[in-house]
């Protein structure tokens, strides 16, 4: 086992850091004083906790472009993406700030009893296993309202982004929780897998991979612990004849190439009617051949470096063997130096990896269709379920396709993106349990029944 993590720049290559891997017993003192943290934290006013989310903000706010170039030069985020995933961190403190006291505070329920209500009870010390994309704001959604809610948190990040994982630790030092309400651990897989099974840690969420969230999610249910998974998507963006372009257009593209396609959340499958197909191709293909690949660190990139090399083979691997069955390379598949230019495959089917997996990068994958009927059958047809969505201007008609919709979100005329007053999460092969709104405050909460005669 190694005992150490070398963060590497991935668009210089060079090494950034080294960070020392915490033995077993210092990931199981950790816990020990997170769970001694929790038990004075959970007793602290909720106007105390909420005074606190100010403070986080303002930290964010003071040095937003340290962090976004931190970002930047661990996982290779185009530098202003880096800055509107801060700014987005900062609006997450601001909701929570605004909305968790009613969130939090008892529900009473009329019954025969003299007094009956709802208590959300928070649960203790909490696991969050984190992936490397977006750095900053995954870990926020996880611990702003875990932390308000009076659980303690222990992240496990990614290993690629050990710096963001030690200076989001460090913000909460700054912004005054008490020692150990939130902690930082680099460790690897098989600590973790130690730290579940204690007692004193009460559940586990995880954003990342479907092979990850198996892992977890199966370790957890053999302990009975809770888990919430954030995995994979597959979404599919619906664009219909009446769809209209000029105001959308750009919406669209944003929605597969945000982050250089390396999203959750991204439209990966476009299903375009025949109506509409020529000029979509037409007018996607210029907006995308227009996007600026460059350096991550100067302020119009639109497209960066992938943030690891296998990521770059995998994709390489998923168009190759699509193209073999028979998709058509419209703009791109070239990998150039360090980037992997935006690509954009035609003639896409049910059957190839770029309709069926989930694919993790830049590439468009665009299948014809005949109709509206057609549309929705193909964007239904995924193991994945995080979210749809459709460009028309007949409203009332894709209102009437929400109760068909299997996935976790169903947007008309705008990208699936989070946003901290909804819910956000998935269904089926994308996880379950949801994050951020009242919705996530309460998944690690106790939600206790109090009656009294
Ligand atoms: P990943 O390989 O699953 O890694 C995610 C995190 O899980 C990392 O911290 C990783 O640690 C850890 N991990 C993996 N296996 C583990 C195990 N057996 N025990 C403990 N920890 C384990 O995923 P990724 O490549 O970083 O991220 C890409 C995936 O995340 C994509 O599928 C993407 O769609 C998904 N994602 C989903 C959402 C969502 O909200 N639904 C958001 C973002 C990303 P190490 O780095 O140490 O391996």
């Amino acid at each position: 086992m190694s005992h150490s993590v070398t963060t590497v720049n991935p668009y210089t290559l060079k090494n950034i850091k080294t960070y020392q891997v915490q033995s077993k017993e210092d990931v199981m003192k950790a816990l020990d004083k997170s769970d001694k943290a929790f038990q004075k934290w959970k007793l602290v006013e909720i106007e105390e906790k909420t005074e606190l989310l100010y403070k986080v903000a303002e930290i964010l706010e003071a040095k937003k472009h340290d962090f976004a170039l931190l970002m930047t030069q661990e996982m290779g985020k185009p530098i202003s993406e880096s800055i509107a995933e801060i700014e987005k961190c900062m609006s997450l403190c601001d909701f929570y700030a605004a909305n968790a006291e009613s969130f939090l505070s008892d529900d009473i329920i009329e019954t025969e009893a003299y007094e009956s209500f709802i208590s959300y009870d928070p649960l203790g010390t909490i696991l969050a296993v984190m992936p490397w994309n977006y750095p900053f704001w995954q870990v926020f959604r996880f611990a702003l309202p875990n932390l308000t809610a009076g659980n303690t948190a222990l992240l496990k990040h990614a290993s690629n982004v050990t710096g963001c994982a030690l200076a989001i630790q460090d913000i909460f030092i700054e912004a005054g929780y008490p020692k150990d309400v939130f902690q930082t651990l680099v460790a690897p897989h098989e600590t973790i897998e130690e730290l579940i099974k204690n007692d004193k840690l009460k559940a586990v969420t995880l954003t990342g991979s479907e092979k990850a969230g198996k892992s977890i999610a199966e370790q957890c249910g053999n302990l009975l612990k809770k888990t919430v998974l954030e995995l994979g998507g597959n979404n599919a963006c619906i664009v219909l004849s009446d769809a209209d372009l000029d105001k959308y257009l750009d919406e669209m593209v944003s929605a597969r190439f945000q982050n250089t396609g390396q999203s959750c959340i991204a439209a990966k499958r476009f299903i375009v009617t025949e109506g509409i197909y020529d000029s979509f191709i037409d007018q996607f293909t210029k907006k995308v051949r227009a996007l600026k690949i460059g350096n991550p660190e100067e302020n119009d990139t639109k497209i960066s470096i992938l943030a690891r090399p296998d990521l770059a083979e995998t994709l390489k691997q998923q168009i190759d063997s699509s193209v073999k069955a028979g998709a058509h390379v419209l703009f791109g598949n070239d990998v150039l130096d360090a980037y992997f230019a935006p690509t954009i495959l035609t003639n896409v089917s049910p059957e190839m990896s770029v309709f069926k997996e989930e694919t993790f990068g830049p590439v468009a994958a665009i299948i014809k269709v005949k109709d509206e009927d057609e549309a929705y059958a193909l964007a239904t047809n995924s193991r994945f379920g995080l979210g749809t969505m459709v460009f028309t201007e007949n409203i009332e008609a894709a209102r009437k396709k929400i109760i068909d919709i299997p996935d976790g979100a169903f947007f008309i005329n705008s990208m699936v993106k989070s946003d901290p007053r909804l819910p956000f999460g998935g269904t089926k092969a994308s996880g379950y349990g949801r994050e951020l709104s009242k919705e996530g405050m309460l998944e690690f909460l106790n939600v206790k029944t109090v009656l009294i005669n």
